[in-house]
Parts: C-alpha cells; structure tokens; sequence
C-alpha cells in the first residue's frame, strides 16, 4: 500500500477569488489547511481569511517573482507543516484581441504570468515536495481550442502547461509525486469582464453540450480529488471540467 498525505498542507496560487477561492473553501472542508497567494485584491484575500479562520494563511506575492514560491513554501512549513499538496492555479488571459492587434507588453505579462509563473512554482515544489505528494496545474480548454479571435496568446500559455504537465509526472513520477492539470471550460467567475468581455458567458453558453456555464465549485472538488490519495494512481492527466465542450 503506498501512503498518500491525505490531510496535509496544501499551497494554492491565486487563491484570493475566483476558482482559485472555491478551491481553498473545498480543502479546508476537506480537512486540509491551505496558504495561499495572491497579487492585490487584499480585500478579497482578508475576507476568505476571515471566513476560513485559522486553517488558512495568505500571502500577497506575485507568481512572477522568483522569490514567490519559496516564500509560499516556507510560511507553509512554519504555519502548518511540509506541504503535500501544489495547485499552480494564478492565471490571467490578458485583453481580448485579435494576434495583429496584440501588443507585446500584453503578450509578455500572459506568459510571464501563466507559463514561468507555474514553471517556477512547480519548480520549487519538485524541490521541496516528497513522496505522496501531489501537483495539479490550471490548465484551459483553450489550450486545445485555441482561443482564435480572443486570445490566441493565452490558449499559447494553457498548451505549455500541458506539456509540462505530461514532463513533470514523468520527471516526478519516481520520486512519487503525482502532477496532473484541469483543464475548465467556461466557468462563471470575473475573469471573462476582466479581459473586456463581461458578456462572454452569454455568448458562449450555446456551444456547451451540457448547455450551461460551469461553476468555480465544480473546479475545485475535481482539484481536491487530484490532490488526494483517491486519485493515487492518477498523473499525468489533464482532465477536462468543460461540460463536453
Ligand atoms: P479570477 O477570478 O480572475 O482570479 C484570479 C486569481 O489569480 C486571483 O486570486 C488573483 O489575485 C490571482 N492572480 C492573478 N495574477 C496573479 C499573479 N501575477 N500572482 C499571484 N496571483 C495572481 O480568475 P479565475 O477565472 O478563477 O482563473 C483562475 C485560473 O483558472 C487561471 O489560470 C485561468 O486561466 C484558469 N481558467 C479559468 C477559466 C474560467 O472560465 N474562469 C477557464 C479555464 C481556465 P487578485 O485577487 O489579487 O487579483
């Protein structure tokens, strides 16, 4: 029988709101305590704080700082002990543009953000992670549609994380840490209106076979079980939360 860290700490990146938010209310009625980071919203990071009591703990840190992660991990160990558990969850789509009227300084904040922000968390996770523990990563649907007419640099930064997905549970694998990615569909939370299209979610609601929007909730209980020892012998998979679409 292999033993899996059920109930230990769990890092999540860009837990102030969002799917990243349900995710760290899903952990901790898991029974799992949770540090999380966040880049500004303050007052949203205080109220989940408040909400959750003492089995969280934020951090204001963005993920493209190289200083990050280990920051992340070390208020880990000191509040609740070695985490057993990363979601690489931060991520930002930029505006919404066609690919002749993006500007590079949008290009590189996506990537930036996205693709060496989870490189470097997961990086310091390789490093400070142990057996039974495990990983997921935020992927997108986008990654395989390609986001064409909306935001082609994002679904860019979505397939790199596929692809390290696939390379970090073959690199991980021996050292028995699991790394897996979900991979949502449309789901309702503020990222859409942040990219200037408050409407997307309307528009886009017909092409989803189960004919809705999804939820952050329903991100975060797949989340929570890749991060537990029910998902043991799962890695390596991106796993699709999208309503069939
Ligand atoms: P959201 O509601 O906009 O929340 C984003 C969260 O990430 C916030 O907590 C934000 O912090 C944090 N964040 C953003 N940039 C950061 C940075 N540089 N450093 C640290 N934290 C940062 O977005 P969401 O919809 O929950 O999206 C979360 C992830 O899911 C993203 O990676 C996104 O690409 C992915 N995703 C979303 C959907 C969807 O339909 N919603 C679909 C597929 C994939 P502040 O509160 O401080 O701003």
């Amino acid at each position: 029988m292999v033993s899996h860290s059920d109930l230990g700490p769990v890092i999540v990146t860009g837990g102030s709101r969002g799917i990243g938010a349900a995710t760290v209310r899903a952990l901790v009625a898991a029974g799992r305590p949770v540090v999380f980071s966040y880049a500004s919203n303050t007052a949203a990071a205080d109220a989940l704080c408040a909400e959750l009591g003492g089995h969280v703990r934020a951090l204001c840190a963005d993920v493209t700082d190289p200083a990050t992660p280990a920051r992340l991990f070390d208020l880990c160990q000191a509040a609740f002990g070695p985490a057993t558990g990363l979601f690489a969850n931060a991520g930002i789509t930029g505006p919404a543009s066609k690919i002749t009227d993006l500007s590079l300084a949008d290009l590189t904040r996506v990537i930036d953000t996205n693709l060496i922000g989870s490189f470097l968390t997961v990086q310091e996770g390789a490093r400070r992670m142990g057996t039974g523990s495990a990983m997921v990563l935020m992927s997108s649907r986008a990654a395989e549609l390609g986001g064409g007419g909306e935001w082609v640099h994002y679904a860019a930064s979505k397939g790199a994380i596929n692809a390290m997905t696939k390379g970090l549970a073959r690199e991980l694998g021996p050292k028995g840490i699991r790394v897996n990615a979900v991979a949502p569909g449309l789901i309702d939370t503020e990222i859409h209106a942040a990219a200037g299209l408050g409407d997307r979610l309307v528009q886009k609601r017909g092409e989803v076979p189960l004919a809705r929007i999804g939820t952050a909730d329903e991100v975060a209980d797949t989340v929570v079980w890749l991060l537990s020892a029910r998902a043991s012998y799962v890695t390596g998979t991106i796993v699709d939360i999208a309503g069939g679409r």
